[in-house]
This record gives C-alpha cells, sequence and structure tokens, in this order.
C-alpha cells in the first residue's frame, strides 16, 4: 500500500489562495492587484484585438486540425520567436547557433531550462548553483530545486531607494563561485518592476563575463513592459552580441494575452566558434530527448495564434499596437496613482511607482499594511507589497490611493 504518511498537506500556492479569496469577497469596491495578468478599463480580461483576427483565420480554415506537433513544436512559430528575441539580423541566428523549442509557456521553458541543466551542466570544478534575485518570481525557487539544482541569491532591491540595489548585486555576482548559472529577468523584473538601465546591464555582464558565469534569462515580458518589443529584448541581445553562450526562457502569456494557451519557447544559443553549429544540433538533440518524456509534444492551438501573428506583416503591426495600448494604460495608472498619493501628501516617496516598469510594482508597503488593505479596504495584493498595476482602473485608482493612504498614516 502507498505510504500515504509520507505525503504531509502543503500549504496552498499563496497567489491562487490569494485569488480565489477575492472571488469570494462581496464587497462592491473589492480590488484585486494579485494575479500578474491583463485587465482592461473594466477590470476584466483583455482578448487582444488581433489574437481575435488570428483566432477566427484559424476557425475558418478547412485544414484546421488537432494533430501532434512535432516534438520541439510549431517551427514556424519558433523561428519567429527566436528572431522576435534576438533581432531580425541577429548574427546568432544567421549563423545557426539557436536552438529553439517550444515549451508549456514560460513556466515549461524555465522547466526545460532548468532539467537540461541538471542533466548536462556537469564541468569538472563548474559549481551548479544557480543565482537567483532576491525577490524573484517564487516559482524560479521549486523549479530550480525539483530538478536538484542548488539554489542562492544575489542581492536585487533596495529597499531603501525602491531601486536596483546595483552594488550588491554586482559584488555577489563577483564572490560567486567561477561558472555559476546566474538568472536574470529580462525584462520588467517580477515581482519588484525594478530594472537595470543599459549602462548597468553592461557593467553587469562584464562581471558575469570575468566569472565565466552562464547567463539563464527569463523573459516573460517583452512588449508588455516598454511596449517596444527591441527595447525590452536589449539585455538579452547585448548578451549575445557580447559572444556569451547562453539560455533563455520565452513566454507569452502576457504580451498576447494567451495566458491559458500556454504558449512559449525555450531558446540555447552557443557561442560564435567553429563548433557553434555542431553544438547547437547536439543541444537541439538532448532537448527532444528531455521534451519526449516530460510532455512528449507541446500544445498547438496557442503557438498556432502567435505564429499567425508573427508571420504577418500586417498583423504584426497590428499586435505591436496592442502592446503599446496594455503598457500604455499601465504607465497611466503608475502616473495617476503616484499623483494621488502625493496628492493627498501619503508619508513616504512615492516616486518609485513611476520609475518602476511592467506588470509590477513593490510599493514597500509592509505585511501589517497589506493585512489592514485586505481587512478594511477589500483590496487584495501579495504579503509582500507587491501590487499588478493592470489591477487598476480609471475607477479604483482613487479608492487605492485613499486606502494606502489611510492604512500608512
Ligand atoms: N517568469 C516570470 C518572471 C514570470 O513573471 C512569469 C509569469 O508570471 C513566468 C515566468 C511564466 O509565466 P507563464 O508560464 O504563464 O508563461
Amino acid at each position: 500500500s502507498f505510504p500515504v504518511e509520507a505525503v504531509p498537506q502543503a500549504p496552498e500556492d499563496p497567489l491562487f489562495g490569494l485569488m480565489r479569496a477575492y472571488k469570494a469577497d462581496e464587497s462592491p469596491n473589492k480590488v484585486d492587484l494579485g494575479i500578474g495578468a491583463y485587465r482592461d478599463d473594466n477590470a476584466k480580461p483583455w482578448v487582444l484585438p488581433v489574437v481575435k483576427k488570428a483566432d477566427e483565420i484559424l476557425r475558418n480554415d478547412p485544414d484546421l486540425n488537432h494533430e501532434y506537433l512535432p516534438i520541439a513544436g510549431l517551427a514556424s512559430f519558433t523561428s519567429k520567436a527566436g528572431e522576435l528575441l534576438l533581432g531580425t539580423g541577429s548574427a546568432a541566428a544567421a549563423e545557426k547557433r539557436v536552438s529553439s523549442v517550444q515549451t508549456i509557456s514560460g513556466t515549461g521553458a524555465v522547466h526545460l531550462g532548468a532539467l537540461f541543466l541538471a542533466k548536462f551542466y556537469k564541468v569538472n570544478g563548474a559549481n551548479r548553483t544557480v543565482y537567483l534575485s532576491s525577490p524573484t518570481w517564487a516559482n524560479h525557487n521549486q523549479i530550480f530545486t525539483n530538478v536538484g539544482l542548488p539554489i542562492a541569491t544575489y542581492p536585487y532591491f533596495d529597499k531603501e531607494t525602491k531601486g536596483l540595489a546595483f552594488e550588491g548585486m554586482k559584488k555577489a555576482l563577483a564572490d560567486a563561485p567561477e561558472r555559476s548559472i546566474i538568472l536574470l529577468h529580462a525584462c520588467a523584473h517580477n515581482p519588484t518592476g525594478v530594472d537595470p538601465t543599459a549602462e548597468q546591464w553592461r557593467e553587469i555582464a562584464e562581471v558575469i563575463k570575468a566569472k565565466k558565469h552562464f547567463p539563464f534569462f527569463d523573459c516573460a515580458y517583452q512588449g508588455f513592459a516598454s511596449g517596444d518589443l527591441d527595447r525590452d529584448a536589449g539585455a538579452i541581445r547585448y548578451f549575445i552580441e557580447q559572444g556569451f553562450e547562453l539560455v533563455i526562457a520565452q513566454s507569452f502569456a502576457k504580451n498576447f494575452g494567451l495566458y491559458g494557451e500556454r504558449a512559449g519557447c525555450f531558446h540555447f544559443v552557443a557561442a560564435p566558434s567553429a563548433d557553434a553549429a555542431s553544438i547547437t544540433t547536439r543541444v537541439a538533440s538532448q532537448l527532444a530527448i528531455l521534451q519526449r518524456s516530460e510532455i512528449s509534444n507541446p500544445p498547438i492551438y496557442g503557438a498556432k495564434i502567435a505564429s499567425t501573428v508573427l508571420n504577418d506583416k500586417a498583423l504584426f503591426a497590428e499586435w505591436q499596437e496592442n502592446l503599446r495600448t496594455m503598457s500604455g494604460r499601465i504607465i497611466t495608472m503608475r502616473t495617476a496613482l503616484r499623483a494621488k498619493l502625493e496628492e493627498l501628501r501619503t508619508p513616504g516617496q512615492w516616486n518609485h511607482i513611476t520609475e518602476q516598469i511592467g506588470m509590477f510594482s513593490f510599493t514597500g508597503l509592509s505585511e501589517a499594511q497589506v493585512a489592514k488593505l485586505r481587512s478594511e479596504f477589500h483590496v487584495y495584493m501579495t504579503k509582500n507589497g507587491r501590487i499588478s498595476m493592470a489591477g487598476l482602473n480609471t475607477r479604483n485608482v482613487e479608492y487605492f490611493a485613499k486606502a494606502v493612504d489611510s492604512v500608512v498614516r
């Protein structure tokens, strides 16, 4: 019989628990600032108009079927996905130094990458520890731990300035044993909303290069952060130009609003060398083996939607417009929230609200203040003081600012 005593009750995922509590709350004033999913100004999920169009094109296609995709996924999707990250004129792509595999969205990409590293990142003397920013997306901890890779952290968020703990970060990367694995958020850092500047990225790359570390980029918000796909891929492109060998986990959940369709990719980019093409082929063959035993082959529909848009000039342009709508609304909400707090003379500095970028803001509110916001004002956010900016809109931003004002005083 199964040793059931070996299975203790696990705690509920805090984020999904929060979502449940919000749903059960009957207050008409309730505000959901928990989960990282885009909402329109009516606090409703937004199906991107370009996704609706692609959906229609697919549904009207008499040849649409539900066959299996190849193990590595839909090639018309993965190739364009890689191009989106690396840019159209990428030398890495031209030199065939990129292996791409379609995954179960960004989570699946991080997982496949973690599994690949757990199996193959075994060089004599190489440190297998994965360094994560403190704080990071909570799932990073479990994904790397689950495949048996040890994790450590580097400082990232400066509580005083509510900006980047740049010196601490560089020092930790410099102090880490050579050839450690360094997880970096490509843009729109989750949960803090704090990104390095272009100049800071250059210095970070320098430290990583000097210590021969291996960069693992997690890119879940390309185009969603600034509204500009190229700008949001700036750090990744810079590292590749510097000749790094690296991996990228790419999600299309946020930038296409394809959350539940689970469209994503994992990319391995080999460094320029005479062996690059052979390395790329070998890596691809091993990724296929891992993929086969994990999920056999990836889901088809989200990839087809993204592929339809990515491979059509007009639809691509429309997608960029949709991205600007989402990122623009979020930036407007940042401005509005900061203005309201400053108007109310809420104690403290609120400049970080507009300086941070992307889906999230690390407000600096304490756990006690967060609890009070929930019990007195029906505002739902994570204990660490993170808010999903997409949960704010023209109707509730003032209510939220007043609630914050009340709990801060
Ligand atoms: N990585 C980061 C930093 C994220 O914030 C997210 C989503 O919240 C993901 C990866 C993966 O999301 P998904 O699996 O929905 O693509």
